[in-house]
């Protein structure tokens, strides 16, 4: 089931590809040491081992089912790119739409499967776990759903349960992410009491187009690597004073650097200008951006592109293990949700796929091995106290202001300072939708609004806990890194969080 269509996720937007050793030229070792590598310290050995492993027989998988990899020109072999982070070419892809053309295919097979019943708009409000319902032995049993076209919220009990929900992109208020990625399974995971890790390891893309008309559209790294200059308002270039390596320099060194000036000069975004290059360069190198950005009435060819930097990935989520099973028993956790050990603090590029298919398949064989065990009955869905909202506009409200506080407070720099800022507000936006939750229907914004709000918390939380700079996590509080590399582990038995709720269980 999905809280809107099936193609509406991060997987039918990544565009670079799937990280996999292929040829004899790469080996299974430098798959891992790259890996490692960016993860700074922090991803687990034994897990990346694992993933990078079964990397081969994933996509051989994928072309078994149909998707249409590109190939070499005038050849059966299929194209690799290289991409930063990477030592070697090993990123399989199907044009700069590969998670498209994997959804399609999939989503195509799924439909077609006789024992697959799909469920779109629904919205999973929370777990129902055996806990909650007075047994003694806990695992989760199932979900409550609210079906969004009768406004009803259903009971779905479940021998296992798998959250797949994403990332958590839109809890900052510039994100590559579609509007999905509301956090939905860590915050209903951690409610229901699985440990979550890693939260403050939000990676950030350095350039997303920069317009009231265009949420979430990407500005390829490329534009930068064939010349592509990033400047002022005013014209001036900024790179050359914070790196050598001036636009070329890393994605999350960019990211500091756009920030640093943003912030320092109260401007709103920077520009990000290709335009000196040759206009059938520009068009032959860049078609999508060209097309997309004159629709919204701006020549690259000649002008500037506004860009800011964007949150685009979400390295914690909930533990899971290597067959993707949470801290409850018959709840599993795959792709974005997750967090596995293979990130580290900080994401290689094109893993991320890679990682979705290898743990849906171990959690598959994983719930094949259970035995059966029947579902007792579940109580519904509680609206007896509950009335319909008064005023929708707290939540609109809440959701900006958790975004914009998010974004200045918690974003690509923080300071202990404005994680002390940004948890007082979170504080009082707690108690806020606490009590709307409390009194009044819930909606798919409520649910959203709630769970951006959990997320967070533990994004925050665990910021405050690392006392270093390390990966996706800078500080300027503490700009070191510390000689051992520690995962942020939080539990929920020792933190207050929204766990109350009034509906259902
Ligand atoms: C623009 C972009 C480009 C990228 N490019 C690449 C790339 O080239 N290579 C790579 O490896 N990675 C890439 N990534 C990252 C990668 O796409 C994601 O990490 C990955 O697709 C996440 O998959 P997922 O299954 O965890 O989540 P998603 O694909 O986002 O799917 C989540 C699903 O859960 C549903 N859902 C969420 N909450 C609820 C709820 N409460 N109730 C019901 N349904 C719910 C959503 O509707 C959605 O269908 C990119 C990401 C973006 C945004």
């Amino acid at each position: 089931m999905t809280k809107h269509t099936l193609n509406d996720s991060a997987s039918s937007w990544a565009q670079g590809g799937i990280a996999a050793v292929l040829t004899d030229e790469d080996s299974i070792e430098e798959h891992i040491r790259d890996t490692l590598v960016a993860g700074a310290g922090l991803c687990d050995p034994e897990v990346t081992r694992f993933v990078v492993q079964h990397s081969r027989e994933t996509v051989e998988w994928l072309i078994g089912q149909g998707v249409p990899f590109t190939r070499e020109d005038g050849s059966d072999s299929y194209h690799l790119t290289q991409e930063g982070g990477h030592s070697r070419r090993r990123i399989i892809h199907a044009a700069d739409a590969t998670g498209h053309a994997v959804q399609e295919t999939l989503v195509d097979k799924v439909k077609k499967h006789p024992n697959i019943s799909l469920l779109e708009d629904h919205v999973a409000v929370d777990l129902i776990s055996a806990k909650k319902i007075g047994r003694r032995s806990n695992r989760c049993l199932g979900a409550y759903l609210l079906n969004k076209a009768s406004g009803k919220v259903v009971t779905i009990g479940a021998a296992n349960t798998v959250l797949a929900t994403g990332g958590a992109g839109k809890v900052y208020l510039y994100t590559t992410n579609p509007d999905v990625c509301t956090g939905d399974g860590v915050a209903m995971g951690w409610r229901a009491g699985c440990r979550v890790a890693n939260m403050e390891f939000v990676q950030f893309h350095p350039t997303c187009l920069f317009h009231p008309k265009a949420k979430s559209f990407l500005i390829t790294e490329a534009v930068r690597g064939e010349g592509g200059i990033l400047t002022l308002p005013d014209g001036t270039r900024f790179m050359p004073s914070h790196d050598p390596r001036a636009e070329l320099a890393p994605r999350d060194v960019v990211a500091r650097a756009i920030d640093f000036e943003m912030k320092k000069r109260g401007i709103d975004c920077v520009y990000l200008d290709i335009s000196h290059k040759p206009a059938d360069f520009v068009l032959s190198h860049f078609p999508t951006i060209y097309r997309r950005c004159i629709e919204l009435g701006l020549d690259i060819t000649k002008e500037p592109i506004p860009v800011v930097p964007a949150a685009h990935y979400s390295c914690g989520g909930l533990m899971t293990d290597l067959h993707g099973r949470t801290d409850m028993p018959r709840l599993y956790a795959i792709g974005e949700t997750a967090c596995t050990g293979l990130h580290g603090a900080n994401r290689l590029a094109s893993n991320s796929l890679l990682e979705c298919l290898v743990f849906a398949k171990a959690a598959a064989q994983d719930i094949l091995s259970q035995r059966a065990s029947p579902i007792p009955i579940l109580p519904d869905w509680d609206e007896s106290r509950v009335t319909d909202a008064d005023e929708e506009i707290i939540i609109t409200h809440n959701w900006s202001e958790l975004r914009r506080f998010m974004w200045n407070y918690v974003g690509i720099v923080r300071t202990n300072k404005r994680l002390t800022r940004a948890m007082h507000r979170i504080n009082l936006l707690r108690d806020e939708v606490h009590e709307f939750y409390r009194n009044f229907r819930v909606n798919s914004d409520l649910i959203e609004l709630r769970n951006l709000l959990q997320v967070a918390e533990l994004i925050v939380k665990s910021a405050m806990e690392r006392h270093e700079s390390r990966g996706l996590h800078y500080s300027k509080d503490y700009p070191d890194v510390l000689p051992d590399a520690i995962p942020t582990v939080l539990t929920p038995s020792n933190y207050y969080s929204l766990l109350d709720t009034p509906h259902g269980e």
